[in-house]
């Protein structure tokens, strides 16, 4: 694969600059925005949460909504997002991969194979990925210089997630990437995309890769609630290693509590969700929105209380 461009702060910069350029529809005026997010189901997206609360803190006179479009509505739906008074949107579930192929995506959702995010641009519909930037700046806000010195990452998982993560990895020069995951043919396709610096270990084997990581990204569904915890011994990392969780239902997962419980730093997956709207925000409405307590609190009351049973 060829080497990603480096990914900053700039980028956001860069987004201000095209939020400028949109042509809307019908309802979109230089005074009123509407965005929204469009999943099948939608109801359990915090997406609305999180961009009406920047609109009213940056007094922004616009609107995001819920779309709820079945997968055989998704294109006639996104080729009318501008009569529909729409300046863009997010993608979840399960239509990432379409909003890829339906749009002109720019390098990293073509990287990672999904578009989570749309925005009109003179007419043309463009995509891009923001997990990310989400993955990178939550990481940043976190463990503020994980990425200096020489370092070995651990990644679990090879879906969608993990490619997001290794692409940002990649952009941050990580020079070795361990990548583990249950389904090795999976991990397989992952290695061959982003080429020699990504090195597969097995599954059963996780335990013996963690010795000399500086950071362990867990991007499988194990964890989340209802599904089993992940079986790695933390005990094995290094005290400098930082841990990061994709997953954040719940929002303390037991990855998270046991790295916490040995005073490692910690990146969890709310966070990551936080950081993953910011470029989506600035995009449509022209402002770069800041990740605050406040807003994290929000998002975390909505989420409801910790579950009991978890360390520390
Ligand atoms: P995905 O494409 O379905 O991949 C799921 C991954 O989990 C695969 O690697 C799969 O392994 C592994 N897995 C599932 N069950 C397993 C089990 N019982 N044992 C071992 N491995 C198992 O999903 P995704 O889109 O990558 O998302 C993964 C997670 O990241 C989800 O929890 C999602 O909510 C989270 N996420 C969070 C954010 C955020 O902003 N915080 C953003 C994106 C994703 P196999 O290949 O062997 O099936």
């Amino acid at each position: 694969m060829a080497e990603p461009p480096k990914i900053s702060k700039q980028v956001l910069s860069r987004a201000d600059q095209r939020a400028a350029q949109f042509h809307g529809g019908r309802g979109v005026t230089s005074t009123l925005r509407a965005a929204c997010v469009i999943g099948w189901p939608v109801e359990h997206s915090r997406s609305p949460l999180i961009h009406n609360c920047w609109l009213k803190q940056y007094g922004i006179a616009g609107a995001y909504r819920r779309e709820a479009v079945p997968p055989e509505q998704f294109a006639a739906f996104i080729g009318s997002l501008a009569a529909r008074g729409y300046v863009g949107a997010n993608v979840t579930l399960p239509h990432k991969a379409a909003a890829l192929t339906l749009s002109q995506p720019d390098e990293r959702a073509s990287a990672v194979g999904a578009a989570n995010t749309l925005w009109l641009d003179a007419g043309v519909l463009r995509s891009t990925n923001t997990d990310v930037e989400g993955f990178l700046d939550n990481l940043d806000a976190c463990a503020p210089r994980w990425d200096r010195g020489p370092g070995k990452a651990v990644v679990l998982g090879a879906g969608g997630a993990a490619r997001a993560v290794i692409y940002g990895l990649v952009t941050r020069d990580v020079e070795q990437i361990v990548l583990i995951n249950r389904t090795q043919g999976r991990a397989e396709a992952l290695r061959q995309q982003f080429g020699e610096r990504v090195q597969i270990v097995r599954w059963e084997e996780s335990n013996a890769a963690l010795g000399d990581a500086a950071l362990l990204v867990n991007t499988t569904t194990l964890g989340m609630q209802g599904q089993p915890a992940l079986p790695v011994d933390l005990a094995r990392l290094p005290g400098h290693a930082v841990v990061a969780d994709l997953v954040y239902v719940p929002m303390r997962t037991p990855l998270i509590a046991a790295a916490q419980a040995r005073a490692l730093r910690t990146a969890d997956g709310l966070g990551m969700l936080l950081h993953q709207a910011v470029p989506g925000f600035a995009l449509w409405f022209g402002t770069t929105p800041e990740v605050t307590p406040e807003l994290r609190a929000l998002i975390e009351a909505d989420l409801g209380p910790p579950p009991r049973n978890l360390p520390g």
